[in-house]
């Protein structure tokens, strides 16, 4: 395969690019001058030397291997409360709005409605090994999910509920959703911070 094949292949698997979006990134970076290039290559290194996930809730921050986040760690945050959402920008997003305080936890995808099986990116086991964790270290209460408002969030909404019902009667959690402060179609990255404190208000 020449070179430019071989790229092409490489962007083909970020997400939403296919065949010929793939190829324009390789031309476009044929068309750049090379430090453009080496710098690229150079950041790319450094993103993976640099961020790392949280072990507990998972989130993206410059960090060491293995380092819980500033969430995580602190001892302001409420630990009786374990928000659950779907991505990194739901999170900084509910976060930036400064409507709650608890633990959160960051799910890496939705259940597709059509597969049997749950995709590993799904982090099923882990949040499950959280929130065993957490009931036994710092008496949680409540799990709310966070997912946004569209048919993939609603069918991982019941799924997660479906799957917390051991625990939730092993450490009488009280399990609620962000759904009814927020309207249809809502996706929670985009969120406002007011919708986002009503959407909390009203969880059930
Ligand atoms: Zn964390």
């Amino acid at each position: 395969m020449n070179p430019i094949d071989k790229l092409t292949e490489y962007f083909k698997e970020f997400p939403g690019i296919g065949e010929r979006q793939a190829k324009r990134f390789v031309y476009f970076l044929l068309h750049k001058n090379p430090t453009y290039v080496k710098e690229l290559g150079d950041k790319i290194i450094d993103l993976k030397n640099t961020i790392h996930q949280c072990p507990s809730c998972f989130l993206f921050f410059q960090s060491k291997q293995d380092q819980l986040c500033d969430n995580c760690s602190n001892t302001k945050t409420d630990k009786t409360s374990l928000l659950i959402v779907e991505k990194d920008a739901d999170y900084e997003n509910i976060r930036r709005s400064k409507n709650y305080n608890g633990l959160y936890f960051i799910l890496g995808g939705l259940v597709p409605i059509v597969t049997k099986d749950t995709p590993t990116f799904v982090r099923t086991k882990e949040l499950l090994r959280n929130i065993d964790n957490q009931s036994n270290q710092n008496n949680l209460k409540e799990v709310i999910i966070a997912l946004s408002l569209n048919p993939q969030g609603e069918h991982t909404d019941m799924y997660l509920r479906e799957l917390l019902i051991p625990l939730k009667d092993k450490y009488d959690l009280n399990i609620v959703s962000l759904g009814r402060g927020l309207s249809t179609g809502t996706e929670l990255e985009y969120s406002d911070s007011e919708t986002i404190k009503n959407a909390l208000r009203n969880r059930a």
